[in-house]
């Protein structure tokens, strides 16, 4: 009754519901409070990179669809002081960035924040939910990977860390695809620059125009898990980042009447999870990661 590609999304959904699973369990366990995402934002992820905005009117007001809630997560870190959302994010990618297989106009982020914690604190709590993620998956969808024809391998911690000058230096530019086929296991891409990142990831403070902050990259090509640091939280801090970059004050008056009030220091990360999914069951597109796809430059969709 149903065709291959159909019983091939069967296994592919039953490990993505296993993933999120296991992740929630891990993050439960380390004291996170898991919140529910903001789908219509006021002020939301600038990116270093372009995409085109959803807009909604909101009462006479444009509200962006939500691109990451990296400064909602820095408010919320206000109230409680580990948090997670799977929070749904659309960013209108560019049509040339369809054939690289790894982007979805619509996809979902575990994205997580700790109070006060340091890159180094988060990074840890990241090889820790990795690795039960794997450990999980193999345990409880031994069949579904099997069907995937997928021997899935659980890296041992701590993961290597290369730095963006060392991945600059030995791949280029345009390190990610070369950088994540020569690994076997996940790496640690640390240390970019400040010209290549958004405004809120936090300036080393003893290396000026050297951030804190990483990259998690797949082995065997799949490319970028995840990208977090530690955060910009006072106000100089942020209105010189924002002029840097460029940006208008006013476009964020919004979240920057909260950094007036007080944001606490943090750090945090966000992982794709169609991403990790791809990465898991050893899918050709990300496009097989989610019912519903939305790939960059095809107005098809459901
Ligand atoms: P970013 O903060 O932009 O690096 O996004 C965090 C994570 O979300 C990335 O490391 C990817 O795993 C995932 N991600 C970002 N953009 C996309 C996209 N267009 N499609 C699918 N996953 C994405
Ligand atoms: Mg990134």
């Amino acid at each position: 009754m149903f065709s291959d590609s159909a019983e091939k999304l069967k296994h592919v959904l039953q490990v993505k519901s296993e993933i999120m699973r296991a992740a929630r369990e891990y993050l439960r366990s380390r004291g996170f409070v898991e919140i529910l995402p903001v789908i219509l934002s006021r002020v939301t992820d600038p990116l270093h990179h372009e995409t085109y905005d959803g807009t909604v009117d909101y009462y006479g007001r444009p509200y962006t669809l939500t691109k990451s809630m990296i400064l909602h997560k820095q408010i919320a870190l206000r109230t409680a002081p580990r948090i997670f959302a799977f929070s749904p994010n659309v960013r209108m990618e560019p049509e040339e960035r369809a054939p690289l297989r790894r982007y979805l106009a619509e996809f979902v982020q575990l994205d997580l924040e700790v109070r006060g914690a340091s890159r180094d604190e988060v990074i840890e709590i990241g090889e820790g939910l990795f690795v039960a993620v794997m450990r999980s998956v193999r345990e409880n969808c031994a069949a579904e990977l099997a069907a995937l024809g997928r021997e899935l391998p659980v890296p041992e911690t701590p993961f290597d860390r290369i730095t963006y000058q060392e991945a600059v230096a030995r791949f280029g530019e345009d390190y990610d695809d070369p950088l994540s086929s020569s690994l076997s296991a996940p790496a640690w891409l640390i240390d970019f620059p400040r010209a290549v990142r958004e405004f809120y990831d936090r300036e080393d403070p003893a290396r000026p125009g050297v951030l804190l902050d990483m990259d998690l990259i797949y082995p065997e090509g799949y490319g970028e898990a995840l990208s977090g640091g530690e955060r910009e939280h006072t106000l100089p801090h942020i209105l010189r980042r924002l002029k840097q970059d460029g940006i208008p004050p006013e476009r964020f008056s919004a979240y920057l009447r909260f950094v007036e009030e007080g944001l606490p220091a943090s750090a945090g990360f966000g992982i794709g999870i169609e991403r990790l999914t791809r990465y898991v069951c050893n899918l050709g597109h990300i496009k097989e990661a989610r019912l519903f796809p939305k790939v960059p430059g095809v107005a098809d969709a459901l």
